[in-house]
């Protein structure tokens, strides 16, 4: 039993003693707000799973698996995807795309053709129209998950123009760059794939998913991907500086604003310390150029005002189906993303979020994270005291110490603080919260397997923050048999099953 009784955490870098301040593990002693967990029987237990197991293996002996092991009734293929590990499939030669078939009369003012929408490889097979009768027969409905491509699709150079522009000029092909939710091109070819699915298939809905944040948060390194280039921050292509000017926000400044961060945070890289502190800096840079939160304020609505516009085409085609959002790990880390992400002001257009609260990945990803914060904005500090600062800032009181988290992961504490802060943020809406609770995220140098009890433990913990429904995380492909099966045992416990 990895479980210890106490971790203190005293002594942080900085010299400061916390005093007498014992930060106890989650499972010796829940959270203080902590109610017993009530689970509606019949909720939504989903599962995502890549396109290779759907298009080849055995779909009755699959679904029976899955029934049978934790009562899975809702089927997430990654049905959308230019990721060779979305398809479950190698990386030499993957073209991916769409798993299903492509209907041209949905597809209006897009530069991608057919041939670069189609993945074409499973043949002639359409895995949607492949999948769903037989998921249906189980008792399974079938989802959509669009989980946008963190990489611009290699061999489909159409791609290229849906693409953002980064401020220097050059287009952002990969992440943290992505297609840009103001290019009318790539507005179009959302809407109309996900009037397609609403159209031609009995799907259950739609779940999508960006792991972006703003150009800001990317220029100042705040998020899992530490070392990335300060100079790749978006977005500045013609219909962002259209909008932009729009709303009365010079162009050039906000530009300018950026370079300034660039050479910030490369100073910051290089060890250079500014004579006032880092902290100043970056505020001064804020003072200075207010034009790159006005952008970056941009970029967030921008997206928001895309992930409306899909729900509206998909509830105007049926309104009986669910759309919901898949919310990006880097929110557990970063109080900036957090702030970006208000689910409350979401629920317009959210029937389902799925915050990803995967608890044993996120040590080492939280990690990373404070790796990339360290430079810039946190400088000020050393990565224990980063962590510390941040545990208390997203309100996480019970977690394991720098040098242990990468082994402990975060607690299921974790979970269930992380379910119920979304829980209460939609109160009053209809909007449900199904958090993506981890079941063998792959392992990184670190960390320490799951057992299926760990998993029993995390899945109670969403339910014990109010959770109404579950996405066993993150592909039932990764997924050993027996810890599926403690997801299971909990949900019966529960008696969600
Ligand atoms: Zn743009």
């Amino acid at each position: 039993m990895e479980r210890r009784k106490f971790v203190q955490l005293a002594a942080v870098g900085t010299g400061a003693t916390l005093a007498g301040l014992k930060w106890l593990r989650a499972a010796d002693a829940p959270a203080a707000v902590s109610t017993a967990a009530t689970a509606p029987k019949g909720a939504p237990v989903a599962l995502p799973i890549s396109i290779a197991a759907l298009a080849t293996r055995d779909l009755d002996a699959m679904f029976d698996d899955m029934r049978s092991r934790a009562g899975v009734n809702v089927l997430f293929p990654f049905i959308y995807s230019h990721e060779p590990h979305r398809g479950g499939l190698p990386e030499k030669g993957f073209h991916g795309g769409n798993f299903a078939m492509p209907h041209l009369q949905y597809y209006h003012e897009t530069p991608l053709t057919l041939t670069d929408m189609r993945a074409p490889e499973f043949g002639d097979v359409d895995v949607l129209a492949h999948v769903i009768p037989v998921a249906q027969k189980h008792g399974i409905r079938v989802f959509c998950f669009l989980l946008e491509d963190n990489v611009r699709p290699p061999l489909v150079p159409n791609w290229q123009a849906l693409y953002e522009i980064d401020h220097h000029g050059r287009r952002a092909d990969r992440h943290p760059g992505g297609p840009c939710y103001n290019n009318p091109h790539y507005q179009n070819f959302g809407l109309g794939l996900v009037e397609d699915y609403a159209r031609s298939y009995a799907i259950g809905g739609i779940m999508w998913g960006s792991e972006r944040q703003s150009g800001l948060l990317n220029a100042l390194g705040l998020s899992q991907s530490p070392h990335q280039d300060p100079g790749r921050a978006t977005c500045f292509c013609e219909f962002c500086a259209k909008r932009g000017r729009a709303r009365g926000i010079d162009v050039e400044r906000a530009r300018a604003g950026f370079g300034a961060v660039e050479k910030f945070l490369l100073a910051s890289r290089a060890g250079e310390r500014p004579r006032d502190g880092y902290f100043t800096a970056f505020w001064r840079i804020l003072l200075d150029h207010p034009e790159v939160l006005a952008w970056a304020n941009l970029w967030v609505t921008s997206r928001h005002e895309f992930q409306a516009s899909i729900y509206r085409r998909v509830k105007s085609v049926n309104p009986s189906l669910l759309v919901g959002w898949h919310a990006w790990h880097n929110m557990s880390f970063s109080p900036f993303q957090r702030a970006e992400e208000s689910f409350a002001e979401m629920t317009a257009y959210s029937d389902f979020l799925r915050p990803a609260i995967y608890n044993n990945v996120a040590g080492t990803r939280f990690l990373s994270f404070v790796e990339g914060a360290q430079h810039g904005v946190f400088g000020d500090l050393t990565p224990e005291a980063i962590l510390e600062l941040l545990c208390q800032q997203q309100n996480y009181p019970h977690e394991a110490r720098f040098d242990q988290l990468a082994a402990a992961g975060l607690s299921t504490d974790y979970v269930e603080r992380e379910t119920r802060r979304a829980v209460d943020d939609v109160a009053g809406s209809a909007t449900q919260i199904w958090p993506g609770v981890d079941v063998d995220v792959p392992l990184v140098p670190g960390m320490t397997p799951l057992t299926p009890e760990a998993v029993g433990r995390a899945v109670t913990a969403a339910f014990r923050g109010q959770a109404q429904g579950i996405i066993l995380s993150r592909n039932y492909v990764e997924m050993r048999p027996e810890n599926l099966s403690g997801a299971g045992e909990a949900l019966r416990r529960l008696g969600v099953i």
